[in-house]
């Protein structure tokens, strides 16, 4: 044959530890295409010799056939010189060349491995580790790339000649599946019981679910950590469990073996059966069924509990029989999840009563995600196993940043190319542990990644400790830029849904952010690109008597939000019953003598208010506790009319006034009308304010803008996000939310690189 042709084809994307040399391998055997593929500086680099039909062939069906976990960013083919190769073969990667290809997360196990674990014949059953190049652990027991055994924590376990054949046959589902083992080489399972004794292999597992079923707290080391299980139908062990974790109020997740149990639970959409069975494995938020055998005290006050599927193989071995199971990160209070055996044996020892761990290292601690269904979209609420470190492809290129996120739901973010890598959720900074695995993770990142950083990115909050490391000479970088919160907010949203650095309109409904001038904000309206920003909106600012402790504690605000109506306090009082009238009057000092009391604009101290005029909650057990509870309370069977408001301009900027509604609440609440209804037309008011007040931002600006993007943690209440887009889309209006970045401060640092990528700063 003379009419051979030779092309040099480059791959990017998430393309290494998916199987996804075996599978080119595959399909160019099938193809009669010699060649090679490699791992090089530029992805991984095919070199293909065939006729031209067989080569067009082979282009397209790379992206229409690729493995399940490949995610292929772009693919370019060039003409190159024939040499007459008779073979094809895959060489081994180039060491520290990874530029443009990505580890990929952790993944829970896939059928064809389930099946296996649940045959007798086979040898692997109920083999704890089982994994393929379709499924198992990934990022989080990868030291470096390129991700290839060496670089993993199974360098410690070499192959059986069982498991090295499938290692090395390219048609096999093994063929180069990192972390593959079997029970001969594998990593050992143990289970070590409070009192010395110590079993081991799988009896282990079997002793494991005899404690839980005796109402005892076993720590089970999973993917990304361990994790404390108990049953969780039992009033007693989850009490217990509470107590022992030093946990009051906030969910526990639970762990349940299959859709069908789940479903004795709790109501499940289409959308959420997808999530939960999603091979990413979140915990996903779904709503409690009345007829639910699970205690109560696993979610106090909640209608909602958060529950997953399991997400390894090990998880699958606890549930033989129907079983129930809290599966919380195991930690204490708020610290980040415990990922080693010694610090298990160290920090569980008082909680735990047994503790079934392994050998195999986790190199990187990942919590579980979170997620939930918003209408018909997913929302991630916290971004960890099974997605990081799946990288955000974004429409420029990026110089290599360092973005360092918010405190409270840390996180990171790094650039290359158009690539923004957001590393897994860290956790509140203000922990040191937090602080030391935020550290951590710049490290990991920069280093997998081979990232120098010219810019670092930050908050413009001085205090916080994201923005003092950044500014801190711990990392060198050419320059650092400062970036305010809400900015960050709508740059994140912007990015997540690949937009082009134009003009749009931004509703950023947070907590709290800094503010550019002393107040702190939280509900604004902004016009934006990537590059700057104004404020054209905000609900008009109140007082936040005690700072920090108004947050914390809902009344606070409510009686901020009477008096500023202009209650005396009298009304105040019998609009509060459940507030001394000692407590009311020490506040009230406070607001009028402008005592530690900043003004904010923020939509959750809004909400939180609001909780506590209508006695739904005093006091926060955990962020969000209130605005959650009041969202769960609303009637959603039929429409309620907003409240009244009115939309002021001052100095060029609107005024969102709720006064009006507040009084009527408080009044509504007094005449003892339904809850439900006042909660529903709460959330109906600040709908309706919103869009008129962005209709009229946009008639003050006199630009032609159609783009809305919404963001900040409000945005994980769903009667807000739905509601509000319908209403901005009857109005004509594009509108964008997030979904697999989250809205809420564990997506700032996507938004901070993107800003930073465009290099300039409008104030
Ligand atoms: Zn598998
Ligand atoms: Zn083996
Ligand atoms: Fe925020």
């Amino acid at each position: 044959m003379n009419n051979l042709e030779r092309r040099k084809i480059i791959v990017n994307g998430t393309v290494q530890g998916v199987g996804f040399r075996p599978f080119i391998f595959r399909l160019a055997s099938e193809l009669k295409i010699s060649g090679h593929i490699q791992n090089t500086k530029d992805g991984v680099e095919i070199e293909a010799e065939s006729t031209s039909k067989n080569l067009t062939q082979f282009i397209g069906r790379i992206s229409e056939e690729a493995p399940p976990l490949a995610r292929i960013q772009e693919i370019s083919a060039n003409e190159i010189q024939t040499t007459g190769e008779k073979m094809f073969s895959i060489l081994s990667s180039i060491a520290g060349s990874i530029a443009q290809s990505f580890p990929p997360p952790d993944i829970a196990p896939c059928a064809d491995c389930m099946s296996e674990l649940r045959d007798p014949t086979d040898r692997r059953y109920r083999y704890p580790f089982i994994n393929c190049t379709n499924c198992g652990p990934r990022y989080s027991i990868i030291n470096g790339l390129p991700y290839d055994r060496p670089t993993t924590t199974m360098h410690e376990f070499p192959l059986c000649p069982e498991c090295e054949i499938e290692y090395r046959d390219s048609m096999n589902r093994r063929f180069h599946a990192q972390p593959v083992a079997c029970d001969i080489c594998g990593p050992e399972l143990w289970l070590e019981i409070k009192d010395g004794e110590r079993i081991p292999g799988s009896r282990s597992i079997d002793r494991c679910v005899d404690l839980l079923n005796r109402g005892m707290i076993v720590a089970i080391k999973g993917i990304g950590g361990f994790h404390l299980a108990c049953d969780a139908t039992s009033d007693e062990a989850v009490l217990k469990l509470r107590q022992r974790k030093l946990r009051d109020e906030k969910p526990f997740a639970i762990m349940v073996g299959s859709i069908e149990s789940a479903r004795l639970v709790c109501e499940i959409s289409s959308i959420e059966e997808r999530l939960l069975l999603s091979p990413e494995r979140p915990i996903v938020i779904l709503r409690a069924v009345e007829s639910s055998p699970i205690s109560k005290h696993i979610a106090p006050n909640n209608r909602n509990i958060g529950l997953m599927l399991p997400s390894s193989p090990l998880h699958n071995l606890l549930f033989d029989e129907e079983r129930f199971l809290v599966m919380t990160s195991a930690n204490i209070s708020d610290e980040p999840i415990i990922f080693k055996n010694d610090e298990a044996r160290k920090k569980l020892g008082a909680i735990a009563d047994a503790i079934l761990m392994h050998e195999r290292e986790i190199v990187t601690r990942i919590d579980d995600s979170i997620a939930r269904a918003i209408g018909d979209r997913p929302l991630i609420i916290r971004r960890a196993r099974g997605y990081t470190p799946s990288p955000i492809r974004l429409q420029f290129e990026m110089p290599p940043i360092l973005a360092t996120g918010a405190d409270l739901k840390g996180a990171i973010c790094v650039t290359k190319g158009r690539n923004a890598i957001l590393s897994q959720h860290l956790g509140d900074l203000e922990h040191e542990e937090a602080s030391i695995s935020f550290e951590d993770a710049i490290d990991h990142m920069t280093s997998l990644f081979d990232i120098k950083p010219q810019i670092i990115a930050h908050d413009m909050h001085p205090d916080y400790f994201s923005s003092r490391f950044a500014t801190s000479n711990s990392i060198h970088a050419k320059s650092r830029i400062a970036i305010q919160h809400h900015h960050a907010h709508l740059a994140s949203c912007m990015a997540e849904n690949d937009l082009p650095n134009e003009r749009v309109l931004g509703i950023i409904l947070d907590g709290s952010g800094y503010g550019l001038d002393s107040t702190v904000w939280g509900g604004e309206i902004l016009v934006a690109n990537y590059e700057q920003f104004e404020r054209a909106a905000r609900f008009l600012p109140i007082t936040m008597p005690g700072g920090d402790a108004a947050s914390r504690e809902p009344w606070r605000m409510a009686i901020s939000q009477l008096h500023a109506c202009g209650f005396d306090i009298d009304t105040i009082a019998k609009a509060l019953p459940k507030i001394s009238k000692e407590k009311i009057d020490a506040l009230i000092q406070i607001i009028e003598r402008k005592i530690n009391s900043p003004l904010t604009s923020s939509c959750g101290r809004i909400f939180d208010g609001i909780a506590a005029i209508t006695g739904i909650r005093m006091i926060n057990r955990f962020e969000g506790q209130a605005a959650m509870e009041l969202e769960q309370c609303c009637d959603t069977t039929s429409a309620h009319s907003p409240y009244g408001y009115t939309i002021d301009k001052s100095n060029g900027l609107l005024e969102i006034d709720l006064s009006h509604m507040i009084t009527t609440i408080a009044s509504d609440v007094q005449s003892k009308l339904q809850i439900g209804s006042i909660g529903a037309r709460f959330h109906s008011t600040i709908i309706s304010a919103l869009v008129d007040a962005t209709i009229l931002a946009i008639a003050n600006t006199g630009l032609k803008m159609n783009s809305v993007v919404l963001s900040g943690g409000c945005f994980q209440n769903e009667i807000l996000t739905i509601g509000l887009r319908k209403r901005l889309e009857e109005s004509g209006f594009k509108v964008y939310t997030h979904s697999l970045v989250p809205a809420n401060d564990g997506g700032i640092a996507l938004g901070q690189a993107a800003i930073a990528a465009h290099g300039k700063n409008s104030f």
